[in-house]
């Protein structure tokens, strides 16, 4: 039950919500509910502190290195917290943190280029870049403080300022970020919002807010786009993903089996950009179907806080009820677990990681994004059925090819319909390189120099040579 605080930002008598430890599957503490009607005063503060924010460029550089510091100083505390809200092992949580600060001080030292238009006209014309204003950022619980980070970095970097909305199910981290960058940043350059929706509705249609940048799912997104359209605000989505792994005849299944397993599993498959779906050549299948299974097998499942714990809970009850719900129909279609299929006997939202086989290809576990620590391993025949299948969701983010020949993965690769697409790997991102999804998957790109000017408008001063 929600419990009433005094004194909201509004003045009135505020409502908390509770979090739960997803290793436990009890409340174990609560965050401030706000109501849609605080965000008038929150946009009204941060439009006022853009015209600072924005004057002085070399400033905003210090601030946001101080910022990244700071958040390195308060490791230990945000991975603790961050694991228990989370449920993802501590390890996953430092580095979690570790790419927070990295995108502060990557974008920190990012400048947009002032550009000459050289057309043989007798005039000076120059393109440079203005910020757009009040950018609110709404963010998932996969990765509550990176995924925010990779919003709000580049958008302070640019000159704006920034309301950030982290997930009901993962606000506690985020509100302790909120704090450590208010140490660095000066005062409502960046504010963190948190409640239950409507919160995230009423800020996407704030006529406020000049950018909405969202990552999360297909279904949301949408709807933030359309919440987007009342102010015409500039919308960025990152979108849900279904990437598929596609080996190739002469893999080394003992080489890359590892890499494999890691790709779908890691944050216990919860990842935009995880593996969820593996494409082998029929007379590989069982071989790979035995080293996924074994490495299911014997991967330390626990809660995030004990040091040995590898694999953690799935992050809430609704999301369990999905994966659970997937894999029950894709068993009751005729598929075989050849390890997991169940959920974990005991607290907590544990599901045992699980490696499907003779799944259907339309099953919802294939086709659909299923989020959780499952994969279903699909054997194909030629080549072209492999990428034709690869290629057959509605989904775009990303996707990987493996294999001996790297020449031979390089030109399966680029049949792939996706933004990003590795070989002999997936997910590893670099700071530098745009992010895009493709299809469902997303509008507009992040990441590198591209999410900078994702954040800025371009302004042309246009000058004759004589008067
Ligand atoms: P979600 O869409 O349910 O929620 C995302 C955020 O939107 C949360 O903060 C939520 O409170 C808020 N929200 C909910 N309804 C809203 C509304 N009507 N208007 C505005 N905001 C609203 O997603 P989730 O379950 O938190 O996260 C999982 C999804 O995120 C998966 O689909 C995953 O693939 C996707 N994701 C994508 C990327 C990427 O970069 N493409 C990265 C991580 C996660």
């Amino acid at each position: 039950m929600p419990t009433p605080e005094a004194g909201s930002a509004s003045g009135r008598e505020a409502v908390r919500f509770p979090v739960v430890d997803p290793a436990t599957g009890e409340t174990f503490d609560e965050a401030p509910d706000q109501q849609p009607g605080e965000l008038d005063d929150v946009v009204a503060r941060a439009q006022r502190a853009w015209h600072g924010w924005r004057a002085d460029p070399a400033a905003r550089t210090a601030a946001l290195r101080g910022a990244a510091d700071a958040v390195e100083t308060a490791g230990d505390d945000l991975a603790r917290l961050l694991t228990r809200e989370q449920g993802k092992p501590l390890a996953e949580s430092y580095a979690e943190i570790a790419r927070t600060a990295a995108r502060l001080r990557y974008f920190a030292d990012l400048a947009p280029r002032t550009r000459r238009i050289d057309d043989g006209r007798p005039v000076h014309s120059e393109v440079r870049w203005r910020p757009l204003g009040p950018v609110a950022a709404i963010v998932p619980w996969n990765f509550p403080l990176q995924l925010a980070a990779a919003k709000f970095a580049p958008a302070l970097a640019a000159g704006n300022t920034v309301v950030l909305k982290p997930s009901p199910f993962t606000p506690l981290a985020t509100r302790m970020l909120g704090s450590v960058l208010a140490t660095a940043l000066p005062e409502d350059v960046l504010t963190v919002v948190t409640g239950r929706e409507p919160l995230g509705a009423r800020l996407a249609s704030h006529p406020g807010i000049r950018h909405v940048t969202f990552t999360g799912s297909v279904p949301t997104g949408r709807a933030v786009a359309g919440a987007a359209a009342a102010s015409l605000a500039r919308v960025t989505l990152e979108l849900g993903g279904n990437d598929a792994a596609l080996l190739l005849d002469d893999v080394d299944v003992d080489r890359i089996a590892d890499r494999l397993f890691w790709a779908a599993f890691r944050n216990c498959g919860q990842v935009c950009m995880a593996v969820k779906r593996v494409y082998v050549p029929a007379r590989l299948h069982a071989e790979v179907v035995e080293a996924l299974a074994q490495r299911a097998k014997t991967v330390a499942v626990g809660p995030g806080l004990d040091p040995g714990t590898r694999l953690g809970p799935v992050n809430n009850a609704r999301q369990l009820a999905r994966v659970e719900q997937v894999t029950e129909q894709a068993l009751a279609d005729g598929a075989r677990a050849a390890w997991g299929g169940h959920r974990l006997d005991g607290p907590g939202y544990f599901f045992a990681p699980t490696i499907l086989t003779d799944v259907l290809p339309g099953s919802p576990v294939v086709t659909e994004e299923q989020f959780g620590p499952v994969l279903p391993v699909l054997p194909y025949r030629s080549l072209d059925e492999a990428v034709d299948a690869a290629n057959s969701t509605g989904f775009g983010l990303g996707g990987s090819v493996w294999g001996t020949d790297l020449d031979q993965a390089e030109t399966v690769a680029d049949r792939l319909e996706c933004g990003t697409a590795w070989i002999n790997h997936h997910a590893e991102l670099s700071l530098a390189q745009p992010f895009a999804g493709v299809k469902d998957s997303g509008v507009g790109v992040a990441g590198g120099p591209w999410g900078l000017y994702g954040n800025l408008r371009p302004f042309v001063v246009h000058r004759p040579q004589e008067v």
